[in-house]
């Protein structure tokens, strides 16, 4: 279970700070995949920085499991992430000078996961195992940087627009993928869109404006196949 309470998040601008984060609550269930829609600036990345502890804030709670992370000292918040976080970014950040397996291990060493080659085989990315990032194509790569956010093991997958930079074909083959693998693993899943037909997917739809929440709605969610694109 992960409660956020009346987080407040500024960034300076002169005089008068921009609020980016304006009083945010919510509650999200264990095992729910939740959608952050909104439109570019609205502040969905960087409520999603702070849920994760990426970014601090000014004030407000954010608990996992009744700890609150906003409490931590450095070192417990780095412990924290590597137990509990995985992360999906739209850039794939991956390291360039590794490999495929290399990186994928870079999760898995975290937690210890020994499954490197079934998580191999799971993605797809057999027989490109030892090739570098930059031998890849924009899926392929997507498939790396999933690959090891889910060798971490995580309890809660963060993904910020995971399908920006991805075609229509190779985008919904991600999003399969990354529901797909959600269910079976049973973790929370926070994603972050601008594209109202991907937050059909979810069961629980969260809307934001200007840094604040306009809306929280459940969500019956329709198939990758069912959505328009
Ligand atoms: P979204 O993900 O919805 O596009 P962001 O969370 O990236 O929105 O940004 C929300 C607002 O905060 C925007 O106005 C953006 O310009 C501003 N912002 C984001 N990061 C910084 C920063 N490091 N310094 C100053 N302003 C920032």
């Amino acid at each position: 279970m992960l409660k956020i309470r009346n987080l407040l998040k500024e960034y300076e601008n002169g005089e008068n700070p921009l609020i980016v984060l304006n009083d945010i609550s919510l509650d999200i269930d264990d095992g729910e995949f939740v959608v952050v829609l909104g439109p570019s600036g609205s502040g969905k990345s960087t409520l999603l920085n702070a849920i994760s502890g990426l970014t601090d804030v000014k004030s407000g709670q954010i608990e996992y499991d009744g700890i609150d992370i906003t409490k931590l000292s450095e070192s417990e918040l780095t412990s924290f992430r590597r137990g509990y976080t995985s992360f999906v970014f739209q850039s794939y950040y991956l390291m360039p000078v590794l490999s495929v397996k290399q990186n994928i291990k870079m999760g898995a060493n975290l937690t210890h996961n020994k499954n490197v080659e079934d998580i191999i085989d799971n993605v797809g990315l057999r027989g490109k195992e030892n090739r570098l990032p930059s031998e890849l194509s924009g899926g392929e790569r997507q498939r790396v940087s999933i690959a090891r956010a889910i060798a971490k093991k995580p309890k809660v997958m963060f993904c910020d627009e995971p399908t920006g930079a991805l075609d229509e074909a190779t985008g919904r083959m991600i999003l399969k993928f990354l529901i797909a693998n959600q269910k079976k693993e049973g973790y929370t899943m926070i994603m972050v869109t601008h594209n109202e037909n991907i937050a059909e997917l979810s069961n629980k739809i969260i809307r934001m404006n200007s840094g604040k929440i306009t809306g929280v709605f459940d969500n019956s969610p329709k198939t990758v196949d069912e959505i328009r694109w």
